[in-house]
């Protein structure tokens, strides 16, 4: 198969296997949005999923998704940045993003609100959090959220639509399933003392290796890279 045919069977086969996982749990498989994390390809692989009827991508470099942009003008493509962002590289970043899935710290949603007022516009954000508890991973530790939403609340200029989240590294898809599940609750027990300002409807969990255990739990938003981009040669 050629690069578009072969691309579009793995959109098939991945949009068939997150409705499945969603009537599983009894969801419609239009509460699980599909964002094709495209940080191992490059532009052509990127239209051949936009002709498949992707729109949502995701990139987790601020550089990659700087060259995406510039190599796809006018393409109605949404961007999702779902990896760290420094700060120092908000101004340049912000105005391609739609939604922005790991705010890992105050200072970073200061920043980036900063940025958006400055622009005239609200930004979306998601705040990622270290379910695990894993040295190398960015995140809020699962404490640190409650005390941070009064404040985050007041920023002008970020607007906080959920939360995000990855699987301890290596785990079996049971223990996937229980980082995900921890996540759900975290939200549950935030939503019972929830500033009005901010939304914690979105959860962005779930990868190639365990979507399906993040729909179990409730992930309204999957980040899927690798599955859509096998039998590439
Ligand atoms: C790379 C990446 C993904 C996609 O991973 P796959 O296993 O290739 O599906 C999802 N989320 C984040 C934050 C990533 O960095």
């Amino acid at each position: 198969m050629d690069l578009v045919a072969q691309i579009a069977h793995n959109v098939t086969a991945v949009r068939e296997r997150i409705a499945e996982a969603a009537r599983r749990s009894g969801r419609g498989p239009d509460e699980v949005q599909l964002v094709a994390v495209t940080k191992y390809v490059g532009p052509a692989e990127v239209e051949a999923l936009l002709a498949a009827g992707c729109r949502d991508f995701g990139e987790s470099r601020p550089q990659a998704l700087w060259d995406k942009v510039a190599a796809l003008p006018a393409r109605p493509a949404r961007w999702h940045f779902i990896g760290h962002l420094q700060r120092n590289k908000v101004k340049r970043t912000l105005p391609h993003v739609t939604l922005l899935h790991a705010g890992d710290s105050q200072r970073l949603l200061e920043a980036v609100a900063e940025t958006a007022q400055a622009e005239g516009r609200t930004a979306e954000v998601l705040l990622e959090v270290n379910i695990s508890g894993e040295e190398a991973k960015h995140g809020l530790a699962p404490d640190e959220v409650a005390p941070l939403l009064p404040a985050l609340a007041r920023l002008a200029g970020v607007r906080i639509r959920g939360l995000m989240t990855m699987s301890r590294l290596g785990g079996t898809e049971d223990e996937a399933r229980e980082d995900f599940a921890r996540l759900r609750e975290l939200r549950e027990r935030l939503l019972t003392a929830c500033p009005p300002e901010i939304s914690l409807q979105e959860l962005s969990m779930g990868m190639s290796g365990d979507f399906e255990a993040a729909i179990a739990e409730g992930a309204t938003l999957v980040r899927i890279g690798s599955a859509l981009f096998e039998g590439l040669t």
